[in-house]
């Protein structure tokens, strides 16, 4: 017998047919003898609505009211997916944040969990209940509030609760069958990856593939839950029950590294369209001039991706270029007019038209000329760099949004990895 957390995303319960079939991959679970807790999302486009009715009601609004508003879509999905397996003869009750408790920190709208007991649900599920979660809320002991965990925040639930009970796995249904090597609207050659390591997740997470919430992989890979990513819209009869000893290889499992035997060098193929290009012309090259650049825009929160600074032939000036979040351009701009005075003479250019495209993968640790190949088959193409970052599992390059779609598609067979 296993303990098995299924949570389900709002594509998967969008409406009552979809949650009474959310319900059959339930009943698969529970006939099979495993210990079930249901993770759920709002109904598809309710937090949106609720979102959208916040900011209608004030565009400066408290953000625990926002909370308040915004959690109850989770309320409605769980209530229901319980009334309806209890039509089916099932022994099932929903539980909101607070009543589990998912005790977080205060930075309401975008909370972090702090801790999950799971004491008594554990009990209720041992004791042959099915509980239904709701995903996305919290509570903040101290002021005793609803918090919510962020946009997507439901897959961070699913782990959590996966790690308070110590689940055996923490199974994302979605509307997609696993997680590909890159997006499948963009190469129909893309292929499902059987696994893929945590911290390729992240990076892939991060970098604009949005089937996990960065911060459900970070805690998945902490506290070293095997998370599979799998789709509500294969018939539930048509899938075996999960087995500790035989998990079926459908959707994909994100799990460590040192689990997966076919390593391939380059895992995925990544981009994100929401980087904008900030340049600076001719600033003095001297010391302390990044810090009076850098230093103002973190002080405004502004998150500063990638960097690039130019050598210049005189070495007195030089040329600053770095990337920031598409929706903070304008501030960040903003910013650096402010702070003039401080940096010293620069000439502004700036551009949201460009994407960032990144590879992925383990394998680049052990292995020389990945790097060479990306810039190679760039080449090839006729695609210009204007700026590149890596990290130990991942390089990524800054180029223009014309040619996103050529750029990924190409990499996607220099790397070898179109299905055949
Ligand atoms: N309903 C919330 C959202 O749309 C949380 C989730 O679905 O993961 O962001
Ligand atoms: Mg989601």
């Amino acid at each position: 017998m296993a303990t098995v957390v299924m949570k389900f995303g709002g594509t998967s319960v969008a409406n009552i047919e979809r949650i009474q079939n959310v319900a059959r991959h339930v009943k698969r679970e529970v006939d099979a003898g495993n210990k079930v807790a249901v993770v759920v999302s709002a109904m598809a486009g309710v937090t949106n609505q609720l979102v959208g009715w916040v900011k209608e009601a004030s565009p400066l609004y408290d953000m625990r009211e926002y909370d308040a508003v915004v959690g109850t879509g989770e309320q409605v999905t769980a209530g229901l997916l319980a009334i309806v397996l209890q039509s089916m003869g099932y022994r099932a009750r929903s539980w909101s944040g607070w009543q589990v408790p998912i005790k977080t920190n205060s930075a309401h709208g975008s909370a972090r969990i702090a801790d999950v007991p799971g004491g008594d649900i554990r009990k209720r599920i041992e004791g042959g209940e099915i509980a239904v979660v709701t995903g996305f809320q919290g509570i903040e002991p101290k002021d005793n509030r609803i918090s919510t965990l962020g946009r997507g925040g439901s897959d961070t639930s699913a782990v959590a609760i996966a790690i308070g009970l110590e689940a055996d796995i923490c199974d994302i249904y979605t509307d997609v069958d696993g997680v590909y090597t890159t997006d499948p609207r963009i190469v129909p050659k893309a292929r499902r990856l059987a696994k893929i390591s945590y911290e390729e997740m992240l990076e892939m997470a991060s970098l604009g593939s949005k089937v996990l919430q960065t911060r459900s992989v970070e805690l998945a890979m902490v506290y070293k839950i095997k998370t599979r990513v799998l789709s509500s819209f294969v018939a539930p009869e048509a899938m075996k029950p999960f087995r500790i000893d035989d998990i079926e290889n459908i959707g994909t499992i994100v799990c460590d590294e040192e689990e997966i035997v076919e390593q391939q060098i380059v895992s995925g193929i990544a981009y994100a369209k929401d980087e904008a290009k900030v340049t600076l012309l001719k600033v003095d090259d001297k010391p302390g001039v990044a810090a009076r650049i850098f230093g103002p825009l973190s002080d405004a929160s502004i998150n500063v991706d990638m960097i690039v600074q130019n050598v210049t032939p005189d070495g007195k000036h030089t040329d600053m270029t770095f990337t920031v979040h598409t929706g903070e351009l304008a501030r960040a701009l903003d910013v650096l007019k402010k702070a003039k005075v401080d940096i010293g003479h620069f000439d502004v250019k700036s551009s949201a038209d460009v994407v960032k495209v990144s590879v992925i993968g383990v394998g680049m640790r052990s292995h020389a000329g990945v790097a060479a190949r990306m810039f190679k088959t760039l080449s090839e193409k006729g695609i210009n760099i204007h700026a590149i970052s890596t990290s130990e599992i991942k390089i990524s390059v800054l180029i223009d949004a014309a040619y996103a779609e050529l750029a990924v598609r190409a990499l996607h067979t220099a790397y070898g990895l179109d299905s055949d």
